[in-house]
C-alpha cells in the first residue's frame, strides 16, 4: 500500500477523555475515529488489525470443529420475552420499533436466536454435538462507555454456542474451547490468565465459567492468581477459595461499633474502616470500599445476587440491596474511598467485596443471623503474598481486561425455549449448551495496551497490519525513489505485506509516523541508496542494521 493514498489520518492532540493508552494511540495513528459515544468507525489501518484478529479466531475455531454462521443484529423482542430476558437484561438492551410498531432489540448476545435455530434444525442426538459461531457487531447500551474500544456500545464479538445431549460432550467442548482460547490469545501476543469466574444464577457443573483476562493496569477487573500453581480466579470468587481465618489460625479481626459512633467514624477519615465488619445494635453492617469517589463496579454476590453498583447514591443502594438504611459516601477524601453500610441485613451469605484502595485484597464474608451462637460463620481473606489455596506458590493480584469468556450454560435456554432432541433411548432431552465469547475489538485495544512505548504502537509479529514499513527518505532524490520503487515491487513479490511511505514529507515526519504505526520492521532508503545500502530498524528493540539490497531477502528471513 502506498502511504500517499492510504487513508490513515493521524491526530496530534487527542481529546482529554481518551484516558486509555490504546484509545489515544488508536486515535493518533488513525486506526479509528469516534462517531458517537462508545461507537466507532474503523479506518483502514484499524480494520486490517480487526481482520488479522478475526483470521486467527477463524483458523482456531474451525480447527476445533466449530462452524461459522451469521445471525441478524436485529432480533424480535418476543424472542427475548420467551426466554424471560427482556426485563432481566435491563437498560443495556437497545430497543427499537419498526414502522408497524413491532418491537425489536439490537442483539447484545445471541443465545435466543441460536437456540431456536438449533431447536428447529436438529431433532436427534445423532446430529450432535454441534458448535456454531459468528463474528458480528453487538450492541450494549453501557452505562459508562469508556476507554475507546475497551468498552463500547457497539463492538465486535466472536460468539460461539455449543449444543450436546450429554454432560460429557458439553465438558469436552468446553475443554476444547478453553484450549482454543489459549491458542488464540497467545497468537495475538497477549499476556493473559484464564481465571475462574462467577457463574451467577446457574450453579453446579453447568455454571462453570472462566474469563480470559489480559493483564493491563487499565483493566477494570481485579484477578488473583499464582503463576507457580494453577490457581487463578477473578475477584468475585477468589476469596471463596481461600482458607478461613480459623483454618489458618488467625484471629478474626472484627471491630464492634455502635450506631452512635459509626457516623463519627465514617466522617472521621478513618481508613481503619476499610473492609471491616461492624455491628450496629447487634446487626451486621457491611462495609465495601473501593478506590473511587463513587462506588463503581463493586459486585456483590450471594444474598445480594450478582449486581454491579455504579455511581450509586444511598437511596439507590437501599433499593438495589433491599436494605433499610445505606450510607454511601467518601470515607477518606484523599483516597476517595466509598462505603456501603447496611443496617438491615439479616441473612448475609457470601457477600464478596471488591478490592481495597490499592487493589490488594478481597474479603468474602458469610454471615447467618440464624445461628444463635455466632454472627460470623466464616471470614475469608486473600492478600497479595499469601500462600495459595492449593498450597503452591503465592497469590498475586493484577488488573485484567476481560477479552473472552467460556461458560457452561447447561439447559438454561434450551428449557425455556423448548430446544429438545431425542436421545439414544428415544427420550426427549433439553439440549446442554455452552457459550464462548471473545471481544474482537476489545482484544485489539488490549494488544495495544500491552504492546506500545512512548513513541507509539509496537505490533506483535502475528497481528501486525503490514509486515514491513518501507520509507523513501527523500522523495525528490531519483536514486532513492528508484531503489524504493524496486524494493516495493520485489518485497511484495516475496510475499510481504508492505506499507510504502512514498509521501513527499521530511524524513523526520516519516520516522515519527513509522514509530507511531509500529510495524515490526522499518526499511529506510536514504543517502546510501546509490551504494545499494538500506537501513533496517527493529521497532521493538530499536536495533538498526545496514543491509545491502542484495542481502535483504536473506536478512529478512
Ligand atoms: P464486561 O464484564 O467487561 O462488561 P461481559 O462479561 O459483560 O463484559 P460477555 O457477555 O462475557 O461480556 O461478552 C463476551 C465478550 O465480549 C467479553 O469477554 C468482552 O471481551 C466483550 N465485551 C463485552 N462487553 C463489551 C463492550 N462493551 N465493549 C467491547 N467488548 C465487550
Ligand atoms: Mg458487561
Ligand atoms: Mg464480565
Ligand atoms: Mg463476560
Amino acid at each position: 500500500m502506498r502511504q500517499q493514498l492510504f487513508f490513515s489520518p493521524t491526530m496530534r492532540d487527542v481529546p482529554s477523555d481518551a484516558e486509555a493508552m490504546s484509545h489515544q494511540l488508536m486515535l493518533r495513528a488513525g486506526l479509528m475515529r469516534q462517531t458517537a459515544s462508545g461507537i466507532y468507525s474503523y479506518l483502514p489501518l484499524g480494520l486490517r488489525m480487526i481482520q488479522k484478529i478475526q483470521t486467527i479466531i477463524r483458523e482456531e475455531m474451525n480447527a476445533a470443529g466449530a462452524q461459522e454462521l451469521l445471525m441478524p443484529a436485529i432480533q424480535p423482542s418476543e424472542l427475548w420475552e420467551e426466554s424471560g430476558r427482556l426485563g432481566d437484561y435491563g437498560p443495556e438492551l437497545m430497543r427499537l420499533n419498526d414502522r408497524h410498531d413491532r418491537e425489536f432489540v439490537l442483539g447484545p448476545t445471541h443465545e435466543e436466536v441460536i437456540t431456536t435455530l438449533v431447536r428447529d434444525g436438529i431433532a436427534s442426538y445423532k446430529r450432535l454435538p454441534v458448535n456454531l459461531y459468528q463474528i458480528q457487531t453487538k450492541y450494549r447500551d453501557e452505562r459508562r462507555p469508556r476507554f475507546g474500544l475497551l468498552r463500547g456500545r457497539e463492538f465486535i464479538m466472536k460468539d460461539a454456542y455449543s449444543f450436546s445431549v450429554s454432560d460429557d460432550e458439553l465438558n469436552e467442548t468446553y475443554e476444547s474451547m478453553y484450549k482454543t482460547y489459549e491458542r488464540i490469545f497467545k497468537r495475538c501476543g497477549l499476556d493473559f490468565r484464564a481465571v475462574k469466574a462467577d457463574g451467577g444464577a446457574i450453579s453446579g457443573s453447568a455454571g462453570e465459567t472462566h474469563e480470559f483476562q489480559a493483564l493491563a493496569a487499565i483493566g477494570e477487573d481485579t484477578i488473583a492468581y499464582s503463576d507457580a500453581s494453577t490457581f487463578a480466579a477473578n475477584i468475585e470468587i477468589a476469596a471463596t477459595a481461600a482458607p478461613t481465618d480459623e483454618e489458618i489460625g488467625v484471629e478474626q479481626d472484627l471491630k464492634e461499633i455502635s450506631a452512635d459512633n459509626l457516623a463519627a467514624a465514617v466522617s472521621g477519615n478513618s481508613i481503619e474502616l476499610r473492609n471491616t465488619l461492624f455491628f450496629v445494635d447487634e446487626k451486621p453492617v457491611l462495609v465495601v470500599s473501593k478506590a473511587e469517589d463513587t462506588i463503581s463496579d463493586v459486585k456483590l454476590s450471594g444474598h445480594f445476587k450478582t449486581l454491579a453498583v455504579q455511581e450509586a447514591s444511598s437511596k439507590e443502594v437501599e433499593a438495589l440491596f433491599g436494605v433499610e438504611q445505606a450510607y454511601v459516601g467518601p470515607l477518606h477524601a484523599d483516597e476517595g474511598l466509598t462505603i456501603v453500610v447496611d443496617h438491615g441485613l439479616t441473612h448475609v451469605k457470601n457477600a464478596t467485596t471488591g478490592a481495597n484502595a490499592q487493589g490488594q485484597y478481597v474479603t468474602n464474608v458469610s454471615i447467618s443471623r440464624d445461628l444463635a451462637d455466632a454472627d460470623i460463620v466464616d471470614l475469608r481473606m486473600i492478600k497479595e503474598g499469601d500462600a495459595s489455596p492449593d498450597g503452591v506458590g503465592t497469590i498475586q493480584f493484577a488488573q485484567g481486561i476481560e477479552v473472552g469468556q467460556v461458560f457452561k450454560l447447561g439447559t438454561k435456554y434450551s428449557e425455556v425455549l423448548k430446544a429438545e432432541v431425542l436421545d439414544e433411548n428415544g427420550r426427549s432431552q433439553p439440549l446442554k449448551m455452552g457459550c464462548y465469547g471473545i471481544g474482537v475489538s476489545r482484544t485489539l485495544a488490549a494488544i495495544i495496551e500491552q504492546h506500545h512505548d512512548e513513541n507509539g504502537i509496537v505490533w506483535p509479529q502475528e497481528v501486525t497490519p503490514f509486515d514491513l514499513h518501507l520509507l523513501v527518505l527523500n522523495a525528490k532524490a531519483d536514486e532513492q525513489v528508484e531503489l524504493s520503487e524496486k524494493l516495493y515491487e520485489t518485497l511484495q513479490q516475496d510475499g510481504y505485506d508492505v506499507l510504502y511511505d512514498d509521501r513527499k514529507e521530511r524524513a523526520g515526519v516519516k520516522f515519527k509516523d513509522s514509530d507511531l504505526f509500529g510495524l515490526p520492521l522499518r526499511i529506510a532508503v536514504g543517502k546510501r541508496a546509490s551504494e545499494g545500502i538500506v537501513e533496517v530498524k527493529e521497532r521493538k528493540t530499536g536495533v538498526v542494521h545496514e543491509v545491502h539490497v542484495d542481502e535483504l531477502a536473506a536478512f529478512l528471513k
